[in-house]
């Protein structure tokens, strides 16, 4: 991963769209937050973890997947991919802590859009994998649950998008949800390594 020739520009590209997007007050959120949460890891990487929003950890250390959730990511993605964080890039589909941890509203989707549109445009995955129902539904632009949408891949961008769920799914629900998570990623690594998505 990281090989592309377009990797030299990507990382101040991105180094600039992410200081715009601190300042950023597009939306209600930007009035509770303590910091941006925009996004880290390797910007020239093939795979790209999208979610859903910051948490309370993530909205103080302005980190995404830094608590609990983000541990038993970066847990399953080890085992399963072999893969450490300094491998991928992570970021999430609003970038302010939503108040006490509440859905982002529509609005707040809409409006944070455009920073999440210019991250998938510079790091260019192959693979994005999205975490739960409100990536998957924006990415996909389709609005059927995760449960339907999960299981296979499907045509994104230059490569695939695969849909599983939210870490933090996984931690509340039974054990199956974290085999179905594995085998999620289990695909993703798939194709990372050239396959393609029927359509
Ligand atoms: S959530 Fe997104 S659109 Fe809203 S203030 Fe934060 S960065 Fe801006």
């Amino acid at each position: 991963m990281g090989e592309r020739a377009t990797t030299i520009a990507t990382v101040p590209a991105l180094a600039e769209v992410e200081r715009d997007a601190k300042t950023c007050t597009r939306c209600q959120l930007a009035h509770g937050r303590t910091r941006v949460v925009f996004g880290v890891g390797d910007a020239g990487a093939d795979l790209m973890f999208v979610g859903e929003a910051p948490g309370q950890q993530e909205d103080l250390q302005g980190e995404p997947f830094v608590g609990r959730s983000g541990q038993l990511l970066d847990k399953m993605v080890l085992e399963e991919m072999g893969l450490t964080r300094d491998r991928f890039y992570i970021a999430n589909t609003v970038k302010c802590r939503p108040p006490g941890n509440r859905d982002p509203q529509p609005a707040e989707i809409a409006a944070c859009g455009p920073w999440l549109e210019a991250q998938v445009d510079l790091i260019d995955p192959k693979v994005v994998v999205t975490l739960g129902n409100f990536a998957t539904r924006l990415l996909l632009d389709d609005t059927r649950g995760i449960t339907k949408l999960r299981g296979r891949a499907y045509p994104y961008r230059r490569g695939v998008l695969v849909p599983t769920y939210h870490p933090a799914a996984v931690l509340r629900g039974a054990g199956d949800l974290a085999a179905q998570m594995r085998a999620d990623l289990v695909r993703a690594k798939q194709y990372l390594g050239g396959g393609t998505a029927a359509p």
